[in-house]
C-alpha cells in the first residue's frame, strides 16, 4: 500500500515515448526566443523516428518513376526492386523515349539553366513555343509557364487578390492555394469540400472581390468537383474562379483537357491552373486564360518574377510529352482502363475507396502507426506505397494513395492489388 501522497509522485524516470506519440504539429512552436530552440526536440524525435520505421519519407529511387521500379528503402537501406503504385506520371511519359530525346537535344541547344527570371533574361524560345503550344491546347489567348505547380498557385494568387479581398477555397485544396491565399494577405475562408450549399453560404457572408478556389480532382481523395454545381453559385455572388486541374489536365475530358472540358465549362471558369509533374511526367506549371490575364501575372506573379525559369531541358521535354498527350488519345484510354481493372480487384476484394472515381484511390488506414507498419510490410513483400499522414491529410485519416498511370502493365496492377489486398487482410484493416 502507498500512502495518496507517494500516489501521486512523478516517477523520476519517465516510461520512453513512442516516436508515434508526435507528430509534425507538436514542433511547430517552441517558447524560446531562439529560432532554433526548436531544433533539438525535433531532431530528437527524428534520431527515435528513423530506426524505429516511423520515418518512412524521401526514400530515394534509382529508375524513372514507372511501374516497376529500384528503391533504396528507408529502414534498412536496403535495395529493392519493387511495383510502383505511388508516383504521378499518369500517362507513363516520364520517361518515354521522344521525350528524352527532346530533352537531350535541348541541352546541347541550350545548356542545363535559363540562368535568369523570365521577366529578364531567362525567357528563351523554347518557353515562348511551351506557352504557346499550351494556350492553343487550352484553347484560351495565353498560358504562362511557372517553374512549379506549387509557385504557379503562389504566383497567380498572390499576384491578383490584395488585402480586404476575400479568397473562398475548398476546405481539401492543396497548400500551395493556402499558401498563395496567406500571401496575399486577402481574407480567407473555406468552404466545405466540395459542397455547393456551404460555398454559397460563405459567399453571402463576404462582400467585394471574390475569388474561389477549386480542383478538378482533389489529390488526397482523387474525387471530383462538383463543377457545374459550384461556378453555378460562383457565378450568382459575382466571384471569380480559379481551377486547380493539377491532377485532371491531360487525362478527362474528350481531348483531355480536364475537367473543365469534360463538364462544357472552358469558358465559364475564369483561370484554370495545370502542373506539368503530374501527366506530363515532367516538372513545372501553368496560368491559362486570357491575354489581359496573362500581362498583368508577368509583373505581378512574383514567383515567376524573382524565381529563374524553368529549365529549358525540361521545357522542351515537357512540350514533347504535351505533344504526345494531344497526338496519342490511346494514352488517356490506357489510362483509364488500368484504373477501371484495379478498382475491379479492389471491389472484388472489398476494398473501400472512397468518394474516388479517378486515377487516384485512397487505402484509407486511419492510423499513423498501422501506416507505417503497413507500408514495410508492403515494401518487404514487393510493392511501394508512400504513406500519407498529417499535414497532408487531416489527423486521423492517415492512408495510402495509389496512383495509377497508362504505363503500368496488367502484370504490375494484378501483383501491386494481390499483394495489397493480401497484406490489408493480415493487417485486419480489410475483413
Ligand atoms: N496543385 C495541386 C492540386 C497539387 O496536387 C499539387 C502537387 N501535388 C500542386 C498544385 C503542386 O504541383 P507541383 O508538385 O507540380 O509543384
Amino acid at each position: 500500500m502507498c500512502s495518496p501522497l507517494e500516489a501521486r509522485t512523478v516517477p523520476a524516470q519517465m516510461p520512453p515515448a513512442n516516436a508515434l506519440d508526435y507528430d509534425y504539429s507538436s514542433f511547430f512552436y517552441s517558447s524560446s526566443d531562439d529560432p532554433f530552440a526548436i531544433l533539438g526536440p525535433y531532431n530528437e524525435w527524428f534520431d527515435r523516428a528513423m530506426p524505429e520505421g516511423y520515418y518512412l519519407f524521401s526514400q530515394a529511387m534509382s529508375t524513372p518513376p514507372q511501374g516497376d521500379i529500384r528503391l533504396t528503402e528507408g529502414l534498412h537501406q536496403r535495395q529493392l526492386r519493387l511495383v510502383n503504385l505511388s508516383s504521378y506520371n499518369y500517362l507513363g511519359l516520364s520517361a518515354r523515349s521522344e521525350v528524352i530525346a527532346a530533352a537531350k537535344a535541348a541541352l546541347d541547344a541550350y545548356g542545363l539553366g535559363a540562368a535568369g527570371s523570365p521577366i529578364l533574361s531567362g525567357m528563351m524560345d523554347i518557353h515562348v513555343h511551351l506557352e504557346e503550344a499550351l494556350a492553343r491546347f487550352k484553347g484560351k489567348e495565353a498560358a504562362m509557364v511557372f517553374p512549379t505547380g506549387y509557385s504557379t498557385n503562389v504566383g497567380l494568387i498572390s499576384g491578383l487578390m490584395r488585402a480586404g479581398d476575400w479568397v473562398i477555397a475548398d476546405q481539401n485544396a492543396h497548400a500551395s492555394i493556402v499558401d498563395g491565399a496567406i500571401m496575399s494577405k486577402a481574407n480567407v475562408r473555406f468552404f466545405r469540400h466540395n459542397n455547393p450549399a456551404d460555398l454559397e453560404r460563405k459567399l453571402k457572408q463576404t462582400t467585394g472581390k471574390k475569388l474561389v478556389a477549386i480542383e478538378g480532382v482533389y489529390s488526397m481523395d482523387g474525387d471530383v468537383c462538383p463543377l457545374p454545381d459550384l461556378v453555378a453559385v460562383a457565378k450568382k455572388h459575382g466571384a471569380r474562379i480559379m481551377l486547380d486541374e493539377a491532377h485532371s489536365a491531360f487525362v478527362y475530358g474528350p481531348n483531355g483537357r480536364g475537367i473543365a472540358e469534360l463538364y462544357g465549362l472552358e469558358n465559364e471558369v475564369d483561370i484554370h491552373i495545370g502542373t506539368f509533374s503530374k501527366a506530363l511526367g515532367g516538372q513545372g506549371g501553368y496560368v491559362a486564360g486570357s491575354r489581359h490575364l496573362y500581362n498583368y501575372l508577368k509583373g505581378f506573379a512574383r514567383s515567376r518574377v524573382f524565381s529563374c525559369a524553368l529549365s529549358p531541358v525540361v521545357a522542351a521535354g515537357v512540350l514533347k510529352s504535351l505533344e504526345l498527350a494531344e497526338s496519342e488519345p490511346q494514352l488517356r484510354d490506357q489510362l483509364w482502363d488500368n484504373v477501371r481493372h484495379i478498382r475491379g480487384r479492389f471491389e472484388e476484394a472489398g476494398v473501400d475507396v472512397g468518394d474516388s472515381t479517378s486515377q487516384i484511390i485512397p487505402i484509407m488506414v486511419r492510423n499513423d502507426r498501422r501506416v507505417f507498419e503497413i507500408c514495410h510490410k508492403l515494401l518487404g513483400a514487393g510493392v511501394y506505397l508512400q504513406p500519407v499522414i498529417y499535414p497532408a491529410v487531416t489527423k486521423h485519416r492517415s492512408r495510402f494513395r495509389v496512383s495509377i498511370s497508362a504505363a503500368h502493365t496488367r502484370e504490375q496492377l494484378d501483383e501491386g492489388a494481390a499483394t495489397l489486398v493480401r497484406v490489408l487482410r493480415e493487417e485486419r484493416i480489410l475483413l
